[in-house]
């Protein structure tokens, strides 16, 4: 055997142990009895274990030096996983089984001090669980090393190639236009209200629509399916195995429907990554950057566009009979009701990066030692106001209201606007294709999907980010398509 057949070998094994994880993880989401939960913790600890021991065993380093001298094409697939492994077992090994250990118990008892604090709008009881984490962050940020910013280290995670300085000035560009394209859209909306949607959808039609439009997508139902659970979320557990869930609410169908339009986006990429593939680099998803592009895709430009619900309204008046006294244009504009919300996960397109744009500056403040764990209500509260006109009544609507902290994620928030940035600039590049435009009036998406399949999903991870991106528009990320697309949608 080659060093290279024994690296694929191992990754392999790996992969059957990490979608049995997913398995319980699923399984835990949607339906656990709660009795069970201590020996499912058992389980997923003991399978976490055996797959961090296997990713980072002596022998693996050996095959890696082997394999690169092994490989003579710098350009194959072959070469570009060897890469990714290296890349990820140099991570991984920087960091000594004893800090990966205090990092997990801080995590779950700083989960639970979150919950008691955020129910009880108080900061005190979570700080400093928040300050182990933020310090545990600062310690791997200085283990696996950077150049310019510790913040660097940990946006590594989650998206690979991003730096601290180019998101801070992608940002910074994108705050006035954003602030400015939210006043006077709220203005003339409140000029025109859109009709409000509520009334009564009954579970089992929003099933049966979700389905419908979920199919006609593309969504394979023969390798996947869609499950309840209170947060939405997508996931791959296997080759043909890709689960979506989503929430329901009887009085508003749009709910658990842009629910499944957003993880079916998500969805759509992991059915569509080459599933012989899957135990590879060259069969996994890039970066949550460039996932999170995929699902805004589908939800916002898709979804929420004109042309969307011209070919979608009768089907929905079929379900919902009473929406048969709209019109497309009622409909287009009753979903993309703009407005300034203290919570992230309920804010519209409009609004949306304005949440990030406050916690990645905190977030990289924090991890800098720039600003302080005391310092966040106070900061986060002024940043709210500064960027969304709102005054902060209690730190469950401000600070407390994300898990991502509690989790020690450190990094992870930028990655939702790259997403709608990666978006729009596809979408865009789409559409220069005639074909797909008019299909899209006839809620036929097989060429607007095939394509995304050929210009990002077939690629796995072979290419970084700003390069995948770059390959299919033309252009790194950029913020352009994303502020025309928001300009044409909200101010016509
Ligand atoms: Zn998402």
């Amino acid at each position: 055997m080659t060093a290279y057949e024994r690296l694929v070998e191992r990754h392999e094994e790996i992969a059957v142990l990490s979608s049995c994880n997913a398995l319980s993880s699923w399984d835990q989401e949607t339906g656990l009895p709660p009795k069970a939960v201590p020996y499912r913790a058992a389980q997923r600890a003991y399978l976490s274990e055996r797959i961090h021991a296997l990713k980072t065993a002596p022998e693996v380093g050996g095959w890696l030096r082997e394999a690169t001298k092994e490989l003579t094409d710098s350009e194959s697939e072959a070469a570009a996983n060897v890469r990714w492994w290296e890349h990820s077992y140099e991570r991984a090994t920087k960091i000594p089984s004893d800090l990966v250990g205090e990092l997990e118990k801080t995590g779950s008892m700083a989960l639970k001090a979150w919950e008691e604090a955020r129910a009880g709008c108080d900061f005190a009881t979570f700080k400093p669980y928040l300050q182990k984490l933020i310090d545990l962050n600062c310690r791997m940020a200085e283990l696996w090393g950077y150049e310019d910013s510790p913040y660097d280290a940990l946006l590594e995670e989650y998206e690979r190639g991003a730096r601290t300085t180019t998101l801070t000035q992608l940002f910074a560009g994108l705050r006035p236009s954003l602030v400015a394209l939210a006043d006077e859209a709220i203005r003339r909306q409140e000029l025109r209200p859109p009709r409000s949607l509520q009334g009564s959808y009954p579970l089992d039609k929003q099933r049966a629509f979700n389905r419908e439009v979920c199919e006609s997508l593309g969504f394979d139902f023969e390798a996947g399916r869609i499950d309840t659970t209170t947060h939405p979320f997508c996931s791959r557990l296997a080759p043909f195995d890709t689960r979506l869930t989503t929430r329901y609410d009887e009085t508003l169908f749009t709910s658990s429907f842009f629910g499944v339009m957003h993880e079916a986006g998500h969805g759509l990429y992991e059915q569509g990554l080459p599933q012989d593939k899957h135990a590879l680099p060259s069969g996994a998803s890039v970066s949550l950057g460039i996932h999170e592009s995929q699902s805004r895709l589908w939800e916002n430009h898709v979804g929420r566009g004109a042309a969307f619900w011209r070919h979608w309204l009768p089907r929905a008046a079929h379900y919902f009979p009473h929406l048969a006294e709209w019109t497309p244009e009622e409909m287009t504009a009753a979903v993309n009701r703009a407005e300034r919300s203290f919570i992230r996960v309920e804010a519209d397109e409009l609004t949306y990066d304005l949440h990030i744009i406050l916690r990645f500056d905190l977030e990289r403040r924090l991890i800098e030692r720039r600003l302080t764990v005391d310092e966040i209500p106070e900061t986060w509260n002024a940043a709210c106001l500064d960027l969304l006109g709102l005054e902060v009544r209690n730190d469950a609507e401000g600070c407390l209201q994300d898990i991502h902290w509690s989790m020690g994620a450190f990094g992870y928030f930028p990655t939702y606007t790259l997403g709608n940035l990666n978006a729009a600039q596809l979408f865009q590049q789409a559409l220069t294709d005639a074909e797909t435009v008019r299909q899209l009036e006839d809620g036929d998406y097989s060429r607007l999907l095939s394509w995304l399949q050929k210009a990002v999903h077939e690629h796995g991870c072979r290419h970084l980010p700003d390069e995948l991106m770059r390959r299919a528009t033309g252009r790194p990320t950029e913020p352009a398509p994303y502020l025309d697309h928001l300009r044409s949608r909200y101010l016509g």
